[in-house]
């Protein structure tokens, strides 16, 4: 592809400022490709055309679009040379996106189930970016159109880590449409018996469904013109294989039970008239019961909206509706994406701005982020299409592929006890990406590590100074014990005695006041205060109880000698 072909489907959106950009970003991105082809024989250029193409389509940033084109330049030449005139080039942004794309190719599935949910985890963990996962999910849709030339066990493979990790990612992101693409393009390669027999099965059931719907269409449309009403369009579209696969093995295979082989939809301008054509509908034919959904009033959680009804139609055939205004199509169909089309008046529509309902997926990612971690995010990142929720966590591999979950500043030690105590107390060496590392190097995701260990080797105490997780550390603390290497209570720092403490002084306004100072200027937290009056020689005085953990030993007699020099302090003693 040429520049000339590529700029004949770019859509009309970006300023002659922006084209000279993108034009540049082919160039390059021509130059670097020259001597590749893609698998099919074509010029290798036109994989990241078509995948900028599918990110101009949606309406992206010219930002987006040109890191599209430049997202498989450092897997070709020199990373770290070509990330260098990306920069200088394209400017942070890009260069920004185009490493996050080269971070996240190198995850990947190995087809153990369990660990799929981790992958994604550590796939948006990785990304940084929504942009990113929305560059990845094109390009893999594109590198699907070539599977075929692959042999079938590395189809098996991508057709599957699409199926668990691009897909659901797509779903999560509200990209039905992209959604449903991915595994539609993955399931033959997964399941090609069953692909083959679905499309077999479906072709006839299909063309008469098809048939069927052009009769019901005209009826439709002529009910809602009597009523006055206007829709944008009204349209049917077979349902894709792989959903309409997973729904009969949920159904036991019975046909009988899919009414939704082939849906209407009607597409209209308002919330209103989504409700009235709903009761046109059931005006004209008896509704199935149970089976009207309001997915306007209740979402689905990646954001899903729409009214669905099933009803008997015309010859008492069971028939799905589906009712939705044009932004909950677009939505529907891309979901996120959808969301910051570029506008052509210049900067794209701020995600604070819209209706908060809307994203509920958003939702969905910071209940991970809550899980993960305690700090609040603010709305910023919203703003600033980061995926920040990841932040303090770091996920790396095991040699086989497993994702292990580890805070940030994790080293191999913390690593190793999270895969087993006897690994960790054996450990000799570490290997982190096939280079042996220090044992208190410091993770990073995506990184592959490797424990070394050796029969009768024992943990060491100086571990505990760059162990980060609690488990690594009382591990450790365990081991040394057992090994005799260290006395109980030697190697805890942290942990101090609670002391309790009862101060009697003079009974005036502001001692509590005075007390609690004291214990501030130490940064000392007190657990608990009490107080009691008594009287003596007709002074009122007030018993004071605190409790506290002093930070150390050497605390208390300074904070006792500070308590002594407040107005009215008369005794105090302390256990
Ligand atoms: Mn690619």
């Amino acid at each position: 592809m040429t520049w000339e072909e590529y700029k004949k489907q770019l859509p009309p959106l970006y300023s002659k400022k922006d084209l000279t950009v993108v034009e540049r970003a082919f160039e390059y991105a021509s130059e670097i490709h020259k001597d590749q082809e893609r698998l099919n024989g074509e010029p290798f250029i036109n994989h990241p055309a078509a995948v900028s193409l599918k990110i101009a389509d949606l309406k992206l940033s010219p930002e987006t679009v040109t890191a599209a084109l430049l997202h498989d330049v450092a897997e070709e030449s020199n990373a770290s040379s070509a990330l260098k005139t990306i920069r200088k080039d394209f400017g942070p942004d890009v260069t920004f996106l185009v490493k996050g794309l080269t971070k996240v190719d190198r995850i990947h599935y190995q087809g153990t189930e369990r660990n799929a949910e981790s992958l994604r985890r550590m796939f948006l963990a990785m990304a940084q970016d929504i942009r990113v996962v929305i560059i990845k999910l094109f390009d893999r849709l594109d590198n699907l159109e070539t599977l075929h030339i692959f042999s079938p066990d590395k189809q098996k493979r991508i057709g599957l880590e699409t199926l668990e990790i691009f897909a659901p990612l797509a779903d999560r992101l509200g990209m039905g449409e992209v959604k449903l693409k991915l595994e539609d393009g993955a399931f033959k390669y997964v399941y090609p018996e069953e692909y083959e027999w679905l499309v077999k099965e479906t072709k006839e059931k299909i063309h008469e469904r098809e048939a069927y719907l052009k009769k019901i269409i005209p009826i439709v449309e002529k009910e809602i013109e009597n009523e006055g009403m206007k829709i944008n369009s009204i349209h049917y579209r077979a349902k894709h294989y792989y959903s309409l696969w997973k729904k009969l093995l949920r159904y036991n295979m019975d046909w009988h039970l899919i009414h939704d082989l082939m849906a209407v939809r009607i597409v209209v301008d308002s919330v209103e008239e989504c409700y009235t054509i709903l009761g046109i509908i059931h005006k004209l034919w008896k509704p199935l019961p149970g089976r009207i959904k309001d997915y306007i009033a209740l979402p689905k959680q990646n954001g899903y909206q729409s009214l669905h009804t099933t009803v008997f139609c015309v010859d008492k055939k069971v028939t799905e509706f589906q009712i939705r205004t044009q932004e909950m199509h677009n939505e529907a169909e891309y979901g996120i994406a959808a969301h910051w089309a570029w506008e052509i008046a210049g900067k794209p529509r701020q995600l604070k701005d819209m209706p908060h309902k809307k994203f509920s997926w958003i939702k969905q990612l910071q209940e991970w982020q809550k899980k993960f971690s305690k700090s609040i995010i603010g709305e910023e990142f919203l703003d600033a299409l980061k995926i920040d929720f990841f932040k303090d966590r770091v996920f790396v591999l095991t040699p086989k592929g497993d994702v292990i979950d580890l805070p940030e500043g994790a080293t191999p030690v913390d690593f190793a006890y999270h895969i087993h105590s006897e690994v960790g107390n054996s450990m000799v060496a570490a290997k982190v990406n096939n280079r042996i590392v220090p044992l208190s190097h410091e993770l990073i995701s995506g990184d592959i590590v490797e424990i070394i260990t050796q029969k009768n080797k024992k943990p060491n105490l100086k571990w505990l100074e760059f162990a980060k997780t609690p488990i690594a550390k009382q591990h450790i603390r365990n081991a040394m014990k057992e090994y005799g290497l260290l006395a109980a209570g030697e190697g805890k720092t942290a942990k101090q005695r609670k002391v309790e403490m009862t101060i009697t002084a003079e009974d005036r306004i502001g001692m509590l006041k005075d007390i609690s100072a004291v214990f501030s200027a130490f940064r000392v937290n007190l657990q608990n205060i009490n107080t009691k009056d008594k009287d003596s020689r007709g002074i009122r005085y007030t018993a004071i109880y605190v409790s506290f953990t002093p930070k150390n030993k050497e605390q208390v007699p300074k904070i006792i000698m500070q308590l002594k020099r407040i107005k009215g302090v008369e005794e105090i003693s302390a256990k």
